[in-house]
């Protein structure tokens, strides 16, 4: 058993959230590996009490400033530093006192703490894919530059870097994204014009966040995993394809210049790439249910519907064409997917949200940061706009 030294000391940023308590798990289960530095929530802080009593950490933040005195009341006996407001996750994150934050934030909010982070020199376990989305060059360079290790907890990426162990000097030829499907797979717009939130919030395979698990209904979410992968790999866009595979069994391939193909497999549970992102390069022996593969018999692919889940195109000629195009894309989306799970807009009326911003904002080829911040209140603003049409 390593001494308390050699423990790492992770900062959960959306502590609160699905990737953010299944962290927590993984910490529970292994205490003598990992131990809670930071934990941050925007609005829970019931959960992030309870989490902080539990886990003793240096210091929490909660996002909603007015929910600042109850933290702070409730955590008096402790030596825990309680911080309010999005300027301190910033704070927070630019700590020397952790080893590596698990970005499990959602949203664009996300991308200045995990930025911070990088700039600081912090390995990062990114679940927060929208921080890629969004301005990917920036982070990949800073990365680069501080040699920051970002390792993704997303599924298929995960998948993607465990398969790519030892193959440093092997080019990838293009990776395949296995795609669920999602609640409405095989359905037709006819159907998914009155498809409302409690539907749609269904996932068959994974329990997930609000925004994902809609992002996962209208295919937008494996558009965004597209860019994702774009970044993290360092690949071109006709490098990443997408394969409808509804077990989720396997998360991902990566097929090498001599033909082969490498997959990752199990059951699906993001407790493991989570863990495997903390724990990385090693791997941790746990109790996780196993895959038998006697009860899978047949595992399907298929192509995805693009002419029906048209958000996966929209990603994609956003993909293609760069520049602050993918920023103007998240932004759209995260407003129609906030209308929708608000009841105020339809399912379809998501997709013509997006389009109309993508059609809309301007373009810029090479952005700043800056630009990006601008690029995303902008196509926000856009968005909001066709909300009551
Ligand atoms: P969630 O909604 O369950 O949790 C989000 C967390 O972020 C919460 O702790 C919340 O308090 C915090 N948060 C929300 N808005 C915030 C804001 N404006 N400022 C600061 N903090 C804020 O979401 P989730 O499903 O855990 O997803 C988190 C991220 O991980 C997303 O980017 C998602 O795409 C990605 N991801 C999730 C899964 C999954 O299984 N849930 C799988 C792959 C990737
Ligand atoms: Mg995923």
């Amino acid at each position: 058993m390593p001494d308390q030294n050699t423990k790492k000391r992770i900062a959960i940023f959306g502590s609160t959230g699905s990737i953010g308590t299944q962290a927590l798990d993984v910490i529970r289960a292994n205490p003598g590996l990992f131990e809670v530095e930071i934990l941050t929530a925007q609005t829970n802080d019931e959960l992030l009490i309870t989490q902080a009593l539990e886990f003793g950490p240096n210091a929490v933040v909660i996002g909603d400033d007015s929910r600042y005195e109850k933290l702070k009341e409730a955590l008096s006996s402790t030596d825990i530093k309680v911080f309010a407001g999005a300027k301190a996750l910033e704070e927070v994150a630019d700590f020397d006192t952790y080893d590596m934050m698990l970005a499990g934030i959602v949203g664009f909010a996300g991308l200045k703490p995990t930025l911070k982070a990088v700039e600081k020199g912090k390995a990062v376990g990114l679940a927060n894919k929208e921080t890629l989305v969004v301005a990917g060059d920036i982070v990949m360079q800073k990365a680069i530059e501080k040699r920051v290790p970002i390792i993704p907890v997303d599924s298929e990426h995960s998948a993607i870097f465990q398969c790519l162990v030892g193959e440093a000097r092997n080019p990838i030829e293009k990776v395949i994204l296995t795609a669920s499907g999602g609640p409405f797979f095989g359905k037709k717009p006819n159907f998914l014009v009155n498809v409302k939130r409690d539907h749609a919030l269904q996932h068959p395979n994974w329990s997930m966040g609000a925004k994902i698990s809609i992002d996962s209904a209208t295919l937008m979410n494996k558009g965004l995993e597209m860019i994702e992968a774009k970044w993290l790999f360092n690949l071109r866009p006709d490098q990443i394809e997408v394969v409808i595979h509804p077990q989720s069994i396997i998360h991902s391939m990566v097929q090498f210049e001599d033909g082969s193909i490498k997959a990752q497999m199990g059951l699906p549970d993001m407790k493991l790439p989570i863990q495997y992102a903390m724990a990385f390069p090693g791997r941790v022996k746990n109790d996780f249910p196993r895959l038998n593969f006697r009860k899978y018999p047949a595992l399907n692919f298929e192509e995805p519907d693009v002419k029906t889940f048209r958000n996966l195109s929209l990603a994609v000629e956003a993909l293609h064409k760069g520049g602050n195009m993918p920023c103007i894309l998240n932004a759209a989306n995260e407003i129609a997917v906030w209308a929708f799970l608000r009841n105020r807009i339809g399912f379809l009326d998501m997709t013509a949200m997006v389009e109309k911003t993508m059609q809309n904002v301007a373009f810029i080829e090479k952005p700043s940061l800056q630009e990006y911040f601008e690029s995303d209140g902008e196509a926000r603003n856009f968005a909001a706009t066709l909300i009551n049409l």
